[in-house]
């Protein structure tokens, strides 16, 4: 039996868990989905409608939200309680989060972002996966006795079958310490343009060098229409939220136009930005690889630069 493990929010279904029931009917065997938490009961006609010849539901206080150590137990008892030989999930965040949290209580390998699935008849699997956000493909073999993998969102197509499913609860033993990783606050997003939609966006890297230094970056993005992003090192310094990070980590833009301002531009970042339309880099070093990939680049620093380009709108705007 494959034991597809269900990611929802509070209910709400993540379309990538249809994918991953897709991913495991390719695989032959019976198909049971796993759903953590009584706010996914409701989920059970989609998931049979969807190939779960079973739905096992776990109930548990400590299941009321999202957790990856509670999550990551409650996938190791479902695999105690009803032995699987593969276990799928979704290579979102959390599915990942989740299966990894599971193959460690289980000593188990896990394979992660898959897209395909070679000589499954065999003892010995060759998967092919996504790394480095998309930019690479490996093949790799999986010898366990227990096969632990998670597909990449849009790598399956979710499907429906006629086929129904049956119920059950599956119990679960859950203690507080589980509780480590809790959601203790949910900030909603702002209305009106987001990065990931906005035509034109100002991202500022390491270089801008403070919170405060993005003031610049703020203007010249409202004189233009846009928003601010940034790189992964202005985030980790705590200089801008996540929701503004560009990259493999972060949102994924395609503006019109993107200012990369004192952005290297490493791999993790590129991946997030490469189908804007056109890039500029403001940077000093005319290797870096942001300047070397852009479309136009400005050498120069950009604690001036960025001034001089705002300053040169509000002038030809007549003030
Ligand atoms: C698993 C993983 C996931 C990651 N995910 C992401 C992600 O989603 N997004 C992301 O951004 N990164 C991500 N990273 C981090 C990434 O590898 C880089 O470390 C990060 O992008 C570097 O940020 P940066 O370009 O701002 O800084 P740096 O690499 O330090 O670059 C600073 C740039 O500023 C230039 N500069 C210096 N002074 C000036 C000046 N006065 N004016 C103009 N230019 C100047 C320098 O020449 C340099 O090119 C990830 C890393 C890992 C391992």
């Amino acid at each position: 039996m494959i034991l597809v493990v269900i990611e929802h929010d509070r209910g709400a279904l993540a379309t990538a868990s249809l994918e991953a029931l897709a991913a495991a009917r390719g695989l032959g065997s019976p198909v049971a989905a796993l759903t953590i938490g009584a706010s996914a009961d409701g989920l059970a006609s989609t998931l049979a409608a969807h190939g779960a010849t079973s739905v096992h539901q776990a109930h548990h206080a400590l299941l009321s939200d999202y957790g990856p150590e509670a999550w990551g137990e409650v996938v190791a008892q479902a695999v105690g309680a009803l032995a699987p030989t593969t276990v799928l999930a979704c290579g979102t965040d959390r599915g990942n989060e989740v299966m990894a949290q599971a193959a460690a209580r289980l000593g188990q390998p896990m394979v992660a972002n898959c897209v395909g699935f070679d000589d499954v008849a065999t003892g010995t699997w060759t998967l092919t996966r996504v790394r480095w956000g998309g930019s690479l493909l490996e093949r790799c073999t999986l010898e366990a006795t227990l096969k632990m993998v998670t597909v990449t969102h849009h790598a399956f197509e979710s499907a429906e079958s006629p086929a129904a499913g049956t119920v059950a609860e599956l119990p679960v033993s859950l203690d507080a310490s589980l509780a480590r990783t809790v959601v203790v606050e949910r900030v909603e997003r702002a209305a009106g343009v987001t990065l990931a939609t906005s035509p034109l966006v100002v991202g500022g890297g390491r270089a801008v060098g403070s919170a405060e230094a993005f003031a610049p970056l703020e203007e010249l993005a409202g004189l233009l229409g846009g928003v601010v992003g940034c790189s992964r090192a202005v985030t980790n310094n705590g200089w801008r939220s996540h929701t503004d990070q560009v990259g493999q980590t972060g949102t994924r833009i395609a503006p019109d136009l993107y200012m990369a301002c004192g952005i290297s531009g490493a791999i993790q970042h590129w991946v997030g930005a490469m189908a804007s339309k056109k890039i500029l880099a403001i940077n000093t070093d005319p290797e870096a690889n942001m300047v070397v990939k852009a479309d136009y680049a400005v050498i120069g620093d950009l604690h001036k630069v960025v001034p001089a380009i705002s300053a040169e709108i509000r002038r030809r705007r007549g003030g």
